[in-house]
């Protein structure tokens, strides 16, 4: 018998009509890229946003609009959007604001393929200055030019730890006519929310905290309708876009938001106290720290009295780090942050790109051992660090006391 199933198999279960007595409690996942139409006409009418609906998998999709909505009220903007990692959404925000013949005021200490994007590429290859100034310094007003348009830092600088003054620095760029743009990776909004300091436009690795998992890669920008069109298109023509079961992965994750940033924070307080407290450590770069640089304008600026989960602590070479790292068995080198478990970094990887004459520029010490906080138990965190400090110690590898 001659049979044959295409085309049961290609038009069968194309879609489910839910009887209207229940719904489901969570979003379900829309994996399609394309959308039927039953006239050309109607397919226009989306297509010119004459009428509403989806059209195309990078134009829009119902799984990725959930997470939007979230992250939108969570930052406090007019409109957010979502990419497949944090470079994307960094590299499309600032290409959203500048044009070859501009100029940038970029923050001295950014993570390093920012650098790298925004000397390499937009300095390098695209005519665009790109100035690297400490913006919370006194005279940031001198660096300012008729053409400088954008101002970008992170509020948490990569791998400093150190704050920015959102509110002074956004009065300043706005004098000049410039935006200020934030990465709030470290932070989340659960610990800063930039917009309401006065940021024009704030960008995330979700990659990170707001994933929390490592099992995805997201990126968001969010801000006013206005930049937000302009992100979007640029965002249809080099198409970065999120997968929809990325984004509703994410959507699952920033349910917990809020209990899982309190946790990290607490437990990077009590591992700052901790390493503080010892006094064979070098500095402790930790805003929740009184002896830190930036505690009193963390204190003014941050929610909650939290001062975020990421801390750093000069052991004083390389060398050393490598001693401390061969010995811990809870906390391990990770190329990422914002993880579950409590993970370590030195700047030969966060700063990859960079030569080390370019980190030390940057102010970034050899032995700057960079700690993400995890949501273990901070007492065995504790428990193993201090045992690994003893242990160096016995050796005598351990060199620094600054
Ligand atoms: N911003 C900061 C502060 C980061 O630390 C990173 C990555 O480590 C990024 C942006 C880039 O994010 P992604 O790796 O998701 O592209």
């Amino acid at each position: 018998m001659d049979t044959k199933f295409m085309t049961e198999l290609t038009h069968l279960g194309a879609s489910v009509d839910l009887p209207s007595s229940s719904r489901p409690k969570v979003a379900p996942i829309y994996m399609s890229s394309a959308y039927v139409f039953d006239s050309s006409k109607t397919c226009n009418d989306v297509s010119y946003e004459r009428k509403e609906g989806y059209l195309y998998g990078s134009y829009g999709n119902p799984t990725t609009d959930c997470l939007k909505e979230i992250i939108q009220n969570l930052e406090c903007g007019e409109a957010a959007e979502v990419f497949s990692s944090g470079m994307s959404a960094i590299t499309l925000a600032i290409m959203s604001q500048v044009k070859s013949g501009d100029h940038i005021i970029a923050n001295s200490v950014i993570y390093g393929n920012s650098f790298k994007f925004l000397k390499s590429e937009l300095e390098g290859q695209y005519n665009i200055e790109v100035t690297m100034v400490d913006l919370n310094e006194e005279n940031l007003h001198e660096y300012f030019k008729d053409n400088t348009k954008l101002v970008y830092a992170e509020s948490i600088s990569n791998p400093l730890i150190n704050v920015l003054d959102i509110e002074r620095i956004s009065k300043i760029a706005h004098d000049y006519g410039a935006k200020l743009l934030v990465d709030n990776t470290f932070a989340t909004p659960i610990v800063c929310q930039p917009l309401k300091l006065g940021a024009d436009i704030v960008v995330h690795s979700a990659t990170k905290f707001l994933n929390g998992h490592s099992d995805i890669m997201a990126g968001i920008v969010v801000s006013t309708k206005e930049v937000m069109d302009r992100v979007i298109d640029l965002s249809r023509t080099y198409g970065p876009i999120i997968s929809p079961f990325d984004a509703w992965l994410l959507t699952r994750s920033m349910r917990t938001l809020e209990l899982r940033v309190n946790k990290h924070c607490d437990n990077a307080m009590k591992l700052a106290r901790y390493l503080e407290s010892n006094d064979k450590i070098g500095k402790v770069f930790y805003p929740g720290l009184e002896s830190f640089e930036d505690h009193g304008l963390a204190t003014e600026i941050f929610n909650n009295g939290q001062y975020g989960a990421m801390l750093a602590v000069d052991l004083g070479s390389l060398e050393m780090i490598e001693e401390f790292i061969k010995r811990s068995k809870l906390a391990k080198i990770v190329a990422s942050l914002g993880s579950f478990t409590t993970s370590l970094c030195d700047t030969t990887i966060t700063h990859s790109g960079m030569t080390r004459e370019e980190r030390i520029e940057m102010g970034l010490p050899d032995g700057l051992l960079r700690i993400s906080t995890g949501l273990e138990n901070i007492e065995d965190i504790i428990e193993e660090f201090d045992m690994i400090i003893n242990e160096i110690m016995k050796e005598g590898v351990l060199i620094n006391h600054g």
